[in-house]
């Protein structure tokens, strides 16, 4: 069995979706002719402090009542659920661009906040003095997508030999990074001999080297600041260990979100069976958002979790017992080997 091979859900969906580089007028147009009852408007943490002035200026243009969603969205596979906002009949979801295979629960404008900034010449420059390998695969945060093709350009005319690949259905654009995706990458690994993320942060420079066997540079567009390669050999021994840690463990938690697009009831369910299948008790926990206190004083040894893979290998040490990704497990029960490790990409 093969977890990573779950069809997702269908993405055919009633409801229209729409996207915009930034908010402006051109949204506001398209809010008055969706002609809403309500809207809801959703921002991820790093964007909070601006929401509530985004709300009432979205209240003001449009003439129609905005309520913030304060639950924290980690991505487009989150978005605002009809009891969360019922009156709600059209969301702007900021931050973010569409998972195309997750259906939408109501018309939905995503607004990815591209940024304009970073120069690809003097990035290029950095990226060219650094001993980074020619043959390299580019992989960008949404914001900074528009920076690929005069970056490539201009590390091509440096003699690097760029690749920036296309991933499948759950990513929107060629070379999109998306924490629980980077099939863009896998697309293009075959031909380079190293990859550079473009954005900020570490979270996806990491989730790229657990999900491709090569080095992992990452480049800051706004300080033009080149770190890497990233461990990718510690980060996998570290998740080996605990892989082998719980090989034993008798009674397993097969934690299942509801959210749209973290819902992977039927991996659980064949999760369930292999546990029996190896005489291992397996219960279904069904959640929205996890917390690791919900977690706590359960007589569960440890724990497969089916929903947002990042929980496992970001978080997972906030939780009371150790927590796998569906491959990981696979691995616990000796269906698959240590070697080579498989990254929970989810399609
Ligand atoms: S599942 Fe996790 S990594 Fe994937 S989009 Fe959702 S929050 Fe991001």
């Amino acid at each position: 069995m093969d977890p990573a091979s779950e069809p997702s859900p269908s993405a055919r969906s009633a409801f229209r979706t729409r996207v915009f580089p930034n908010v402006g007028p051109e949204l506001v147009r398209a809010l008055r002719d969706a002609t809403p009852r309500r809207i809801v408007l959703q921002v991820p943490a790093g964007l909070v402090r601006n929401a509530h002035d985004l709300a009432a200026s979205l209240r003001t243009e449009t003439g129609v009542p905005v309520v913030l969603a304060t639950r924290p969205c980690f991505g487009a596979c989150d978005f605002p659920s009809p009891e969360e906002a019922p009156r709600a009949d059209v969301a702007v979801v900021l931050g973010h661009a569409p998972i195309p295979n997750v259906p939408l629960v109501r018309t939905t404008f995503f607004v990815e906040m591209r940024s304009e900034a970073g120069d690809p010449s003097a990035l290029a420059q950095t990226v060219a003095t650094s001993p980074i390998p020619r043959r390299l695969g580019l992989v960008l945060s949404v914001q900074h997508l528009d920076l690929g093709p005069p970056l490539s350009a201009e590390l091509r005319s440096r003699g690097f030999d760029v690749q920036i690949g296309r991933g499948d259905r759950r990513l929107a654009y060629p070379g999109q990074a998306l924490g629980c995706n980077y099939t863009s990458a896998e697309a293009v690994a075959g031909t380079v001999d190293g990859f550079l993320f473009v954005g900020t942060g570490e979270f996806h420079p990491l989730g790229l080297a657990y999900a491709v066997e090569r080095p992992v540079w990452a480049i800051d567009p706004l300080q033009n600041v080149l770190a890497g390669p990233f461990d990718r050999a510690k980060l996998v021994a570290r998740r080996q260990l605990l892989v082998a840690s719980v090989r034993d463990a008798r009674r397993w938690g097969v934690l299942v979100s509801t959210f749209a697009g973290q819902h992977r009831m039927p991996t659980a369910l064949r999760l369930q069976e292999r546990a029996r299948a190896h005489g291992r008790e397996a219960e279904i926990l069904v959640f929205d958002r996890l917390d690791p206190r919900d977690l706590e004083g359960r007589d569960l040894d440890a724990y497969v979790n089916t929903a947002c893979p990042r929980i496992a290998l970001d978080d997972g040490a906030n939780y009371p017992k150790p927590v796998l990704t569906p491959p990981e497990f696979l691995m616990a029960l000796g269906e698959l080997p240590l070697e080579p490790y498989r990254f929970d990409t989810y399609h």
